[in-house]
C-alpha cells in the first residue's frame, strides 16, 4: 500500500504506508522525548496524567473518524479523568500545568542540592519503638518505601499496640506520596486501618506542631522542607507535611538513598530526626517485638 500524492502528472505514491507509519511514530516518538525530558522527577506524575488524557482524546477522535459510539465514549472518559487528574495533581503540587511544563525548561542542569547542615542520627528499631509507645501522640506519614517493602500489616499491627497504651495515633498522606495518585491509602485500606484515622495534608498540617512524635516510613520528598524555602530545589512550591515542626522525627528508610526528585533532605539532618535504618517490614517487626516485651498493656 502507498500513500498518493497529487502531482501535476497525475497521482504518484510517495511513501508505502508501513515506511509513513514509522516515520510518524519516529517523529512521536522524539517529540515524546523533547518534551519530557527537561521535566524535574517531582512534576513527572503530572505529565504522566496529560499523557494519559491525549491517550483518550486520540481514543475518541479515533471514534469520530470510525464512527464507533463506544469507542467515542470510552475515549471522553479516559480524556476527561486523565484531564482531571492532572488538574488535581498540579494543585497538589502548587503548580501550574503550565509552570510544570514550561518553567523547567533548560533550567534542570543549573540546579542543584542546598548544602546541608547537621548530621544523621541512627537509632535502633527498638529504642524508636519504645518511644513512640511512651508518647501520648504520634502522626505516621507513609510513603513509597513503606508500599514498596509491603509493610502495611505489620505498621497497623505497631498503631494497634501503640492504642492499646493510649496513643493518640493518625495517619497523615499527602496528595503525591507514592508512585500513583492516592497511592497510600489503598494499602491503609488492605490492612484495615479505619478511615478516620486517616487525615489528608490539609486537615492535619496544623496538627505537626502539637505532636509527640512523628513516623516517616519510606517518604522523602513529601517532608522535605525545601520544598518551603529553596528556590533552586526542584519540589520548591510543593506544599509538604510538616513533620520537621514535631516535637521528635523518626525515619525509616534503607539507607541514605534520595527520593523521586533525587535531592537532599535536610529533615533527616535536623536535631529533633532520628534515622532508623532498615526495610520498612523488618524495622516494624523488631518495633512490635520492643514494644511487646515491656510487658501486659503493651502485649494487648
Ligand atoms: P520518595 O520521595 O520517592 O522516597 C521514598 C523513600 O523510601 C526513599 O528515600 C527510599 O530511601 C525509601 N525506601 C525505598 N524502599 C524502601 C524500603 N523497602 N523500606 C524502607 N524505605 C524504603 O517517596 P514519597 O515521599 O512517597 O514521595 C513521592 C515522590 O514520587 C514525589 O516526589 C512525587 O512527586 C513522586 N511521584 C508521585 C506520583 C503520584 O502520583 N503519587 C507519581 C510519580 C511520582 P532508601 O533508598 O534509603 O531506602
Amino acid at each position: 500500500m502507498y500513500v498518493n500524492v497529487v502531482t501535476r502528472s497525475g497521482l504518484e505514491p510517495l511513501l508505502p504506508t508501513p515506511h509513513l507509519i514509522g516515520l510518524f511514530f519516529g517523529c512521536a516518538l522524539i517529540l515524546g522525548i523533547l518534551t519530557t525530558l527537561r521535566i524535574g522527577g517531582a512534576d513527572m506524575p503530572v505529565v504522566i496524567a496529560i499523557y494519559n488524557a491525549f491517550t483518550g482524546l486520540a481514543v475518541g477522535l479515533e471514534g469520530f473518524v470510525l464512527q464507533i459510539p463506544a469507542l467515542m465514549i470510552a475515549g471522553m472518559v479516559v480524556g476527561a479523568s486523565g484531564l482531571l487528574l492532572k488538574l488535581l495533581m498540579a494543585k497538589a503540587m502548587n503548580r501550574s500545568v503550565r509552570n510544570v511544563l514550561f518553567t523547567n525548561f533548560g533550567a534542570v542542569s543549573q540546579r542543584k542540592d542546598r548544602d546541608v547542615s547537621g548530621s544523621l542520627k541512627p537509632v535502633e528499631a527498638g529504642d524508636a519503638g519504645i518511644f513512640m509507645r511512651y508518647a501520648s501522640s504520634l502522626i505516621i506519614v507513609p510513603g513509597y518505601g513503606l508500599a514498596f517493602a509491603q509493610g502495611q500489616q505489620k505498621l497497623y499491627e505497631f498503631v494497634k499496640l501503640l492504642q492499646a497504651n493510649s496513643v493518640v495515633v493518625k495517619f497523615a498522606i499527602h496528595p503525591v506520596a507514592g508512585r500513583m495518585p492516592g497511592q497510600m491509602d489503598v494499602p491503609l485500606a488492605e490492612a484495615g486501618v479505619p478511615y478516620d484515622l486517616i487525615f489528608q495534608l490539609e486537615d492535619i498540617n496544623d496538627e505537626f506542631a502539637n505532636t509527640d512524635a512523628v513516623l516517616v516510613i519510606g517518604a522523602n520528598d513529601v517532608v522535605n522542607p525545601a520544598a518551603r524555602t529553596a528556590k533552586s530545589s526542584p519540589i520548591f512550591g510543593m506544599p509538604i507535611l510538616n513533620a520537621d515542626k514535631a516535637k521528635k522525627v523518626y525515619v525509616i528508610k534503607r539507607g541514605d538513598g534520595k527520593g523521586y526528585a533525587g535531592i537532599e533532605n535536610e529533615l533527616f539532618y535536623a536535631d529533633n530526626c532520628n534515622m532508623v535504618y532498615g526495610d520498612a517490614q523488618a524495622v516494624l517487626v523488631k518495633m512490635i517485638e520492643a514494644v511487646r516485651g515491656l510487658g501486659s498493656a503493651a502485649a494487648a
